[in-house]
């Protein structure tokens, strides 16, 4: 396997509960996942909520362009322009996060774009994730495999 074939492999690792929203970072439950197939892993129980709900890769596969360019740009030290495609992805992430937020609070589609077409700045997008969560995105990243690297990103760790 290529370096850049381990380094994407790592993504594989992580499922996102579409019951409860959060991400499933334990290797095991990964494993079964990956083995379930078709069904969306109804039948394995998240270890964050105990629920049978649905379950998906996370991040989502139109993230993985993003990833695929990130490793390309650190395999040619592109340092520079790995800084600006991992501030983008973690923007599209947090905005892909707030959407996740509002459907599990059944907000109409049309409230949940206006208000994502609203919170353009990171700034405001973390208050707002915290006023519905009771978190920090830096919290939130902490929990999956980020215990050192949240402060990379432009975030606002209170
Ligand atoms: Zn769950």
């Amino acid at each position: 396997m290529s370096e850049q074939n381990k380094l994407l492999a790592q993504l594989d690792r992580y499922w996102e509960c579409l019951r409860c929203g959060r991400v499933i970072d334990d290797p095991a439950t990964a494993k079964d996942l990956g083995k379930a197939g078709l069904g969306w892993g109804e039948m394995i129980s998240c270890p964050k909520c105990g629920e049978r709900g649905s379950k998906e890769r996370f991040p989502d596969a139109r993230f993985r362009p993003l990833f695929e360019m990130l490793v390309e740009c650190f395999q040619l030290k592109r340092e520079i322009l790995v800084l600006i495609l991992a501030q983008t992805t973690f923007e599209a992430m947090l905005r892909d996060l707030m959407a996740g937020l509002l459907y599990r609070r059944e907000c109409h589609d049309d409230i949940t774009f206006a208000i994502t077409n609203t919170l353009r700045d990171t700034s405001t997008t973390e208050r707002f994730i915290k006023e519905l969560t009771g978190e920090t995105v830096h919290g939130l990243f902490k929990e999956v495999g980020f215990k050192d690297n949240s402060s990379n990103f432009q975030t606002n760790p209170q």
